[in-house]
């Protein structure tokens, strides 16, 4: 991989903390797409994460107090710099983690428009003067940064989950310990030494690899650590939601989905399959707000399934950083083994395979993208979340029976519906159960938008003025004798 870079300094094997590279490379990393090694990073534990928070603490004073305008400079450089390094970050990204190079370019660009966003937003955290209720007072509301925080990011998205946490942290004033997916290390530790290039000073953000219990341990548990980012599993979410209760921690968490996708019959039928492309299939189905359950109803059914599975049918596979390939491996053989799981289910129940349903010829942990049509609303895969490119097609006949279906989930991140009447429109982007709805569109992530989820997805959001939030304390200040 180095010898493909343009810039090889930027594959690091190992660990920054307090400004400084340390560790020994151990733990291997290799290409989901054909198992070479591509370098190791070293497994640091509790010790090394006390010492980065340690660092962090220490670093934190002098970054709080710096004007937004000098941090805001100080993040442009870095928003630069990762604009300018673009396609050795996609390599890097499509190497450790299997999705075509034109998604992980997609990928690089979103976050560094994550990093873009929080430079500017810098300068707009503005507080309050409250109309005073005493004639000697003067109330306002000043917003101060939170702390040291810990981030702890998955291997689906190794790029744009890490600056969609660092950069509202840093903006703000706030120092980080970052643990990324052992899976996909090499693109955080990239970011890193462009943070360093950037001039971020020592210990401002740091990252550590390795023994990932241990190190979230530490970030949930050390009273300097004030908040807690988190993007991964429900399971794991939970655990760091118990632990970081026992210092009242405040948590971010964006957990898993189980994301309906209703097709109207007054739909325009094929956006809706352009939709449930871009929704079902990117990154191999492998991310938290992919469609996971398609419900289109009586009227289009057939001429959906039809249109759906020739495009499904027509999309190449193959090692992402090939030319042309829109599908990659899977990140791993548990992840082949859900997706056949969901497949097997729905099928002993009567469901179709209408393309693709098992392994693909290339081995590994390639897998062919799928469509099942007829598939029983009691299906596992309407239940749990398969993280792969299977597109179970449910029937229904009226809206309000859709309602109840999509609703039908202790989860509710994404949800997505295809419709054209205005008040059907209205009534069903208001009854969804979810963060984050996208009519008429499959793709609904930017920068400038809130993205989080209800119910078991997680709590607060990222992305736009609403994700710096999660990164301030707001100080109430009464001035009285007047
Ligand atoms: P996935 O199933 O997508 O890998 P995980 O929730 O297991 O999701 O992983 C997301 C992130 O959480 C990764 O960085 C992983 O290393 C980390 N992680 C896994 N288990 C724990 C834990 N017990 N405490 C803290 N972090 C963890």
């Amino acid at each position: 991989l180095r010898d493909r870079l343009k810039n090889p300094s930027l594959l690091r094997e190992a660990c920054f903390i307090d400004g400084q590279w340390s560790g020994n490379p151990e733990t291997v990393v290799t290409n989901p797409a054909n198992d070479v090694e591509l370098g190791r990073v070293p497994n640091m534990a509790a010790a090394e994460a006390t010492e980065a928070v340690e660092a962090a603490q220490r670093a934190f004073p002098a970054w709080a107090k710096m004007t937004a305008k000098q941090r805001s400079n100080v993040m442009r450089k870095w928003f630069e710099l990762i604009v300018a390094n673009r396609e050795d970050l996609a390599l890097i990204l499509t190497s450790e983690q299997g999705k075509p190079l034109s998604e992980a370019l997609g990928e690089v660009d979103i976050g560094a428009a994550y990093v873009e966003f929080y430079a500017e937003e810098a300068r707009r955290v503005y507080g309050e003067t409250i109309p005073t209720q005493r004639a000697d007072a003067r109330l306002i509301a000043i917003k101060q940064p939170i702390g040291v925080c810990g981030a702890i990011t998955p291997w689906n998205f190794p790029n744009s989950m890490i600056t969609r946490k660092v950069s509202p942290a840093l903006a703000a004033g706030c120092t980080v310990v970052l643990k990324p997916a052992n899976e996909t290390p090499f693109s955080a530790l990239a970011l890193a030494a462009l943070a360093e290039q950037a001039g971020v000073p020592n210990g401002v953000f740091n990252i550590i690899t390795g023994d990932a219990p241990a190190i979230g341990k530490v970030l949930c548990e050390h009273p300097a650590v004030r908040f807690v980012g988190f993007t991964g599993s429900t399971e794991v979410g939970k655990i760091l939601y118990r632990q970081a209760a026992v210092g009242v921690k405040k948590l971010g968490l964006e957990l898993g989905g189980n994301a309906p996708f209703i097709v109207f019959d007054d739909a325009d039928v094929d956006a809706a399959v352009e939709g449930a492309m871009v929704s079902k299939y990117r990154n191999m189905g492998q991310t938290c707000v992919c469609a996971n359950r398609l419900y289109v109803q009586d009227g289009v059914y057939d001429a959906f399934v039809e249109k759906l599975a020739a495009k499904v049918a027509a999309m190449k596979i193959g090692d992402g950083t090939e030319q042309g390939v829109t599908q990659g491996p899977l990140i791993n053989l548990a992840a082949v083994e859900k997706t056949e799981r969901h497949i097997a289910d729905a099928v002993k129940n009567g469901a179709t395979i209408v393309t693709g349903g098992k392994r693909h010829t290339l081995g590994g942990t390639f897998f062919e993208p799928t469509v099942l049509a007829n598939v029983k609303p009691d299906a596992l895969v309407a239940h749990e979340e398969t993280f792969g490119p299977l597109a179970p097609v449910f029937r229904f006949s009226t809206e309000e029976e859709v309602i109840k279906l999509a609703n039908n989930s202790p989860f509710g991140l994404a949800s997505y519906f295809y419709a054209r009447d205005l008040g059907r429109v209205w009534r069903v982007a208001e009854a969804l159960e979810a963060g984050m709805v996208g009519v008429n569109s499959g793709l609904i992530t930017t920068e400038v938008a809130p993205f989080g989820g209800v119910k078991e997805s997680g709590l607060g959001r990222e992305g736009s003025h609403h994700g710096m939030e999660e990164y301030v304390e707001i100080k109430y200040v009464m001035m009285a004798g007047i």
